[in-house]
C-alpha cells in the first residue's frame, strides 16, 4: 500500500511511518521541509515538501491513504500569534490536501485526519462518543471545530476524522512534561483535581491509524482514546504508584493559570470521551487501563 504522511516528521507522525514501513508499505512523508538530496536509508520511505507538490501533484498519484498529522504544536505559550499559527497550520493544511486531491487523477481511497476529542468541548459530568454534538468551549475546541470543517472539502469517498486524545510515550508529546512534578517529588493534582483526560498510549494510537486505513467500513469520526478516561487526580494517583513517587502536593488553579495563562486549560479543562467506534469495529486497545499505561511506561524509563 502507498501510504502519504503529513506531519511524518512530529511525535505521532514518526511512530507511524515506522510501523507502516515495518509491515511493507510504502510511505511519502509530506513537510514542510524541502527534500534533502541524500537517499532514504529505506528504499520504500520518501518525503516530498509541500512546495514539490504544488509544482508536481502528481508524485502522490497512486496513494491509496493520506493520513493528516500536521499542524503548529500547541505546547507553547499561546498568544494572540501562536493560536494563528495553531488554527491556521490546521486549515491551511486540510485544505492543501483537498487542493491535492482534486488534482489526483486516481483518488486515495481514503484520507484519515487528525483532530482532537476537545471537540465535544470540556464538561465535568458528561460523556461523550462519536455521536455526541461538537461544542465550542474554549480555544482547542473552537480550531478542531475549524480543522474538521476544513477537512470536509477533502473530495474523498472516505474520510475518517480522529479525534485524538492526550497521546502518552516516554519520550514525547505531553507525558515527560506531565511527570515531571511527580519525578522531581512534588506530584499532585491539578486544580480540583477532577477534569477528565482522555488519554491514549502512542503504541494504541499508531494501531488505531492502522486499523482505520485498513478498515474500509469505517468513516467519519472516530474517538482516538483509551476505553478508560481518568480524572486528573487518578492519573496523577497511577503515576506517582507507577513511578513509586508521592503524590501529595496539588497545585491550585489560581497559580497555573497565573504561570501558564490561557494554555492552562489544557491541565485544568477536559472531557469524558469513549471510543465506541472503534471497539464496535472490533479494535483492541493493548493498553486500555491508565495503569497498564503507566506500568509500561515507567518500565521503559527503567530500561532506559
Ligand atoms: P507534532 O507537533 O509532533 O508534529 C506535527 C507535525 O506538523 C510536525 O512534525 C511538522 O512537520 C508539522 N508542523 C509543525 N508546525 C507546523 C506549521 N506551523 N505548519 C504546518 N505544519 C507544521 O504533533 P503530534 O505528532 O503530537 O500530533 C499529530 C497530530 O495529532 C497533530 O495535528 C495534533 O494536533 C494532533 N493531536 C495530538 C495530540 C498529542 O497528544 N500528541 C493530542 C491531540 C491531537 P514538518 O516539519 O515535517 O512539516
Amino acid at each position: 500500500m502507498r501510504v502519504a504522511v503529513t506531519g511524518g516528521t512530529g511525535f505521532v507522525g514518526r511512530a507511524l511511518v515506522k510501523a507502516l514501513l515495518e509491515r511493507g508499505d510504502e510511505v511519502w512523508i509530506i513537510s514542510r521541509k524541502e527534500t534533502s538530496s541524500s537517499p532514504s536509508a529505506n528504499a520504500r520511505l520518501h518525503q516530498v515538501s509541500w512546495n514539490e507538490l504544488a509544482a508536481a501533484p502528481d508524485k502522490l498519484e497512486g496513494a491509496n491513504v493520506i493520513v493528516n498529522l500536521a499542524g503548529e504544536s500547541i505546547n507553547q505559550r499561546w498568544t494572540a500569534a501562536s493560536k494563528q499559527r495553531v488554527l491556521h497550520s490546521r486549515t491551511d493544511g486540510a485544505a492543501r490536501i483537498a487542493r491535492l486531491v482534486e488534482q489526483l487523477d486516481q483518488k486515495p481511497e481514503a484520507v484519515i485526519n487528525a483532530s482532537g476529542i476537545s471537540a465535544y468541548g470540556s464538561s465535568l459530568t458528561a460523556t461523550f462518543d462519536e455521536d455526541s454534538p461538537l461544542k465550542v468551549t474554549d480555544f482547542l475546541s473552537s480550531v478542531v471545530e475549524h480543522w474538521e470543517k476544513a477537512a470536509d472539502t477533502i473530495p474523498v469517498e472516505r474520510l475518517v476524522k480522529l479525534r485524538v486524545g492526550v497521546v502518552l510515550n516516554r519520550t514525547g508529546g505531553a507525558f515527560p512534561l506531565m511527570a515531571l512534578p511527580h519525578r522531581l517529588f512534588a506530584g499532585g493534582r491539578l486544580g480540583s483535581g477532577s477534569q477528565w483526560l482522555s488519554w491514549i498510549h502512542l503504541e494504541d494510537m499508531v494501531r488505531l491509524i492502522l486499523f482505520c486505513i485498513d478498515h474500509p467500513e469505517i468513516q467519519g469520526p472516530v474517538n482516538g482514546s483509551a476505553p478508560e478516561p481518568v480524572t486528573n487526580d487518578q492519573f496523577g494517583q497511577a503515576l506517582s504508584k507507577a513511578f513509586g513517587r508521592p503524590h501529595w502536593l496539588p497545585a491550585p488553579a489560581f497559580l497555573m493559570k497565573a504561570v501558564l495563562g490561557e494554555m492552562s486549560s489544557l491541565l485544568l479543562e477536559g472531557q469524558r470521551a469513549l471510543p465506541r467506534k472503534a471497539l464496535e469495529h472490533g479494535f483492541t486497545f493493548k493498553y486500555p487501563t491508565i495503569e497498564s499505561a503507566m506500568k509500561q511506561l515507567s518500565r521503559a524509563n527503567i530500561e532506559k
